[in-house]
């Protein structure tokens, strides 16, 4: 049976080689520098086994996401990613399982460049705490907070990929092989939008990324900017299976209320617009204007004929009532 350093050593710990990492794993604690000029930007994530993921989710996928979503906050900040700590529950030490989940997490940290300089290995039911940091130049972080009447709301992607997914895992829609498989990933291993934030540092006056669903997040814009959105549901970017799901559903707000799209929604001053445009050809990456902020509070959503919509289920509460 491998011990607790034996398992950090072989599944967690790797060789950072960063000038701004003095001391990764093995000490009490890391030490890190955070240069003059910029400000440490730090966001945490739990995944717990049957709230956040069903139990027979391949590893790779849990450990992609545990770092993906906690990179998807600080591409909401506007922030580069640095570095990383890793506190792991485990049930017990099951090799593969953990070489897997080591994988998908060191994957995607490696793209990024983000180090894993510390965390926490203990035994007990399966939960996986990541906690991100990053840096932003002074004042240039992106808010919940600075979005104006007449700013554009806009989504990075399309929404609902990933609440279709779940749906079909859950066996209350059935897809297509080929739609199942590119929706699964999307569930599974969304990307987080880091360049697209990085690049709306000095366009965008509010962002947020959406993990509990479009209206639940953009909601939380809303509020902190204490302004109120139309939208344009026939605006919205659906996927094909996405958009033959609205046709088809009982409910057309589905992909707005259901979560995990991890893409990035934000607003932007009008005269934005062309740098935006530019943006989003140099990236490739679809970028869609889906609404309009205005003073009044509140969300009002237009449908294809122009009447507003009436709004009852806003996202995912974890303590709500369902
Ligand atoms: P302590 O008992 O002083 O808290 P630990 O035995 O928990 O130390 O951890 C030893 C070292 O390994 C520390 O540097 C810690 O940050 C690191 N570490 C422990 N678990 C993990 C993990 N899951 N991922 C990355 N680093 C870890
Ligand atoms: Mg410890």
């Amino acid at each position: 049976m491998p011990s607790e350093f034996d398992i950090i050593q072989r599944f967690f710990s790797r060789d950072v080689d960063a000038p701004d990492v003095v001391l990764g794993i093995g000490d009490d604690a890391a030490l890190l520098s955070v240069p003059e000029g910029q400000q440490l930007v730090v966001t945490a994530d739990t995944l717990i086994e049957n709230v956040h993921f069903p139990e027979e989710i391949p590893p790779e996928f849990i450990g992609y996401k545990s770092l993906a979503v906690n990179l998807s906050d600080l591409a909401a900040m506007g922030a580069t990613p640095k570095w990383v700590t890793l506190a792991i529950s485990l049930p017990a030490v099951d090799e593969v399982w953990l070489e897997g989940f080591s994988r998908g997490f060191h994957g995607l940290a490696e793209r990024h460049h983000v180090g894993l300089v510390g965390g926490d290995t203990t035994r007990g039911a399966l939960s996986i705490t990541v906690q991100a940091m990053g840096w932003v130049p002074e004042q240039q972080a992106l808010l919940r907070s600075g979005a104006r009447p007449g700013d554009q709301i806009y989504v990075s992607g399309t929404i609902g990929d990933a609440g279709l997914a779940l749906s079909a895992l859950q066996g209350n829609v059935s897809l297509g092989a080929d739609d199942y498989q590119d929706l699964i990933l999307r569930l599974h291993k969304p990307t987080p939008r880091i360049e697209l934030g990085l690049n709306l540092r000095g366009l965008a006056s509010s962002c947020i990324d959406i993990s509990d669903g479009l209206m639940a997040d953009l909601g939380h814009i809303l509020e902190a900017s204490d302004v109120g959105a139309e939208i344009d549901l026939v605006n919205l970017p659906y996927s094909k299976p996405v958009a033959r799901w609205v046709d088809e559903s009982e409910n057309p707000l589905s992909p707005l209320v259901l979560g995990d799209d991890y893409e990035l929604a934000f607003t932007i001053p009008p005269h934005h617009q062309e740098a935006l445009d530019i943006l989003a050809h140099d990236l490739d990456i679809r970028l869609t204007q889906i609404g309009t902020i205005v003073s009044e509070p509140g969300m009002t959503l237009f449908n294809s004929a122009g009447e507003p919509v009436k709004v009852t289920r806003t996202g995912y509460d974890h303590f709500g009532t369902p």
